[in-house]
């Protein structure tokens, strides 16, 4: 896919991981929306919209259905289409199983799983009318190896697995498309949650030595839209840590 011009929606693009990618769409010449549960600055926005990128905000919680339902129908109305959706937007509520309330259960998977769902449900029928655009959702190596305290992390993450090779398969008729980044550590906000001593065990086990930057995964996010005949894998970013 030639990325020039195209409108590229990156949900949870406020800071960390989402912004890179969405700061990379637009170095292609692509048009961004962000977005967020809340208004994004304005310097925010700037570092996006350089080099006369178009970028707007438009804040929806994407595990609320009319939310997203507006905020897809605000971009087809204001931009006149919709070409990629990254779907970004994602938080973590760890705990040990015994320790791990229903509700911490439960806001993970509304989040990660629910609202990537939402999101492609929306915006898949303008791109179901122009046969043509891609989705690319941000799952995790705990979806694939799972991990102790992330019960509730890794099954959605697991989910968004299964659901990207699910639209995959029901898209590509439209020619459609739909793959997944499975992220190791990378460092962002998320992750600086983590104590010194965590972060430390963690970068032991990674075969290269170091958690990934954002922009390793924001590559990743373009070589996945340029790629026209990639569709239902999910890439493992993660310094080798898991191998398979
Ligand atoms: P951050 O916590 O830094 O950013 C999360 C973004 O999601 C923020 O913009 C936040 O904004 C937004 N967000 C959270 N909840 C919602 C919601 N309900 N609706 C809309 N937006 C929401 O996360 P990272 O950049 O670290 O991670 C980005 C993605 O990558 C996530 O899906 C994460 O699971 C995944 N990932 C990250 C890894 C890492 O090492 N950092 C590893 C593997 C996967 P606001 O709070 O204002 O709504």
């Amino acid at each position: 896919m030639d990325l020039q011009g195209k409108v590229v929606l990156v949900t949870g693009s406020s800071r960390g991981i989402g912004l890179a990618i969405a700061q990379a769409f637009a170095r292609q010449g692509c048009q961004l929306v962000l977005n967020s549960r809340h208004p994004i600055a304005s310097d925010v926005i700037a570092t996006v919209a350089q080099n006369g990128a178009t970028c707007r905000d438009f804040p929806a919680d994407v595990t609320d259905e009319a939310a997203v339902k507006e905020l897809i129908q605000q971009i087809v109305t204001t931009m006149g289409h919709l070409d990629i959706v990254v779907n970004n937007a994602g938080i973590t509520k760890d705990g040990l199983l015994n320790r791990m309330s229903e509700a911490d259960f439960q806001v993970v998977l509304q989040t990660n799983l629910v609202g990537t769902f939402n999101v492609i449900r929306q915006a898949v029928r303008p791109m179901y009318k122009q046969r043509a655009g891609c989705f690319i959702n941000l799952a995790s190596v705990v979806g694939l190896t799972g991990n102790i305290g992330q019960a509730n992390y890794a099954a959605s993450k697991a989910g968004i697995i299964g659901l990207t090779k699910s639209v995959a398969k029901e898209v590509a008729l439209r020619n459609l498309r739909c793959n997944a980044i499975a992220p190791g550590m990378i460092e962002t906000q998320m992750t600086q949650a983590l104590n010194a001593k965590k972060q430390e065990e963690i970068v032991h086990q990674v075969p290269l030595k170091r958690f990934g930057q954002i922009d390793e995964i924001a590559q990743t996010a373009i070589f996945l839209a340029q790629n026209d005949y990639i569709t239902g894998q999910t890439i493992t970013v993660d310094g080798g840590l898991t191998m398979q």
